[in-house]
């Protein structure tokens, strides 16, 4: 089963800390929906058959789009694919977005899943983020998410915000877990290059938390969440009762997806794509037939590099006889010889032909990772 991801690249205003493709001019969502509509056609064979069993709508702000866009956006891919009776069918929401009426609306589409923006329940962390919306519009979201019958729901928290206390951040984990939210992902605040956020860093108008009360955040994420229920099945994603983001498990497991708007990525097993970050050339490629996208072929080094990043984040691992199927035995020592140290230092476990980090491992994760990586 293959995933489908529609970039939705709007926002109504610009969260200073993101480097994602969005933009806040509003006039062009019909042409957007028209070209998106269009790419479906234009690329229906690139997943060459294959079911769907999954469809993420992320943006931007999906939410910004209204009901009508989603019909016919679903009725192409109806059209084109056979969607699972099971799929998984995620929308990203803004709290602010999520009007009684609106959720009634979306709760009529296939819509199964909700992934709201929530970041903070705290109205000063969101103001500092340059958020939409305050903690009311979040907490009343989730409840009305919840009325119209959404239970598979997923919230986004961000920690180590300057300013940010230890406090602050267990009140934002205790809410997740009295709302009783089933699936977490959460993220350490990072000053991206570009971001008014990056710019503020390096004029020294904020002052980055401290990297103790950095590791002490993510020290309490984990054993909140695990005392509260839930798994860590990626190193920034957290799930109860197996309710894991399938869309997003689908990157780690290297399974086949195709991704349409101006900014998604597709991969087809053998090659990554992604269409052009702008909204003019998308829409002109998109109109002209010829979709804007570059390619990268994946040569077996890098494909091996991406084995190895994508199964170590995850509870899964990294499958000693898949890797060796997949790339040899070669590869196969070169990567047991480069594990040794951390093996030996309890940073990685061997466990039944299966590499995984060890809770130790997690906090490093991305040295021991780099280790094993080909270059
Ligand atoms: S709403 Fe999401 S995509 Fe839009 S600016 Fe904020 S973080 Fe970025």
């Amino acid at each position: 089963m293959a995933g489908i991801y529609i970039h939705v690249p709007f926002c109504s205003k610009r969260c200073t800390y993101c480097d994602f493709f969005s933009s806040t001019n509003m006039q062009n969502k019909e042409t957007y929906v028209d070209s998106v509509v269009k790419e479906l056609e234009l690329r229906k064979e690139y997943l060459s058959g294959e079911g769907i069993g999954t469809i993420y709508f992320g943006g931007g702000t999906p939410s910004q789009l209204d009901i009508r866009a989603f019909e016919r956006i679903f009725e192409t891919i109806s059209r084109l694919y056979q969607i699972d009776d099971d799929a998984e069918i995620t929308l990203e929401a803004n709290p602010d977005d999520m009007t009684p009426g609106y959720v009634e609306g979306i709760a009529t589409l296939p819509f199964n899943r909700v992934s709201m923006g929530v970041q903070s329940f705290k109205d000063e962390d969101l103001h500092f983020l340059n958020r939409r919306h305050d903690s009311r519009q979040a907490f009343k979201a989730i409840a009305l998410c919840k009325e119209n019958g959404f239970t598979n729901l997923s919230i986004d928290l961000i920690y180590g915000l300057p300013g940010q206390s230890m406090e602050d951040w267990q009140f934002n984990l205790a809410e997740a877990i009295r709302l009783d939210i089933p699936h977490l992902s959460s993220y350490h605040l990072i000053y991206e290059e570009g971001t008014p956020l990056f710019r503020q860093l390096h004029a020294g108008k904020v002052k980055p938390v401290m990297e103790e009360l950095s590791v002490a955040m993510f020290t309490e994420l984990i054993d909140t969440l695990a005392d509260a229920g839930y798994e860590q099945y990626e190193i920034s994603n957290f799930a109860k009762n197996k309710l894991y983001s399938r869309h997003n498990s689908s990157y780690w497991k290297g399974i086949k997806y195709l991704g349409v708007g101006p900014s998604a990525h597709s991969f087809d097993g053998k090659t990554r794509q992604w269409n052009v970050s702008s909204m003019t050339k998308y829409f002109k490629g998109i109109a002209a037939g010829l979709p804007d996208v570059e390619m990268e072929e994946l040569d077996t080094k890098t494909s091996y590099n991406d084995f190895i990043i994508t199964g170590l984040r995850t509870m899964w691992g990294v499958d000693l006889h898949e890797l060796q199927k997949l790339y040899g035995e070669e590869l196969l020592t070169y990567c047991m010889k480069q594990a040794a140290p951390h093996l030996k230092n309890g940073l990685l476990v061997n466990a039944d032909s299966v590499l995984k980090l060890t809770r130790q491992g997690i906090f490093i994760s991305d040295g021991i990772m780099s280790d094993l990586l080909y270059v």
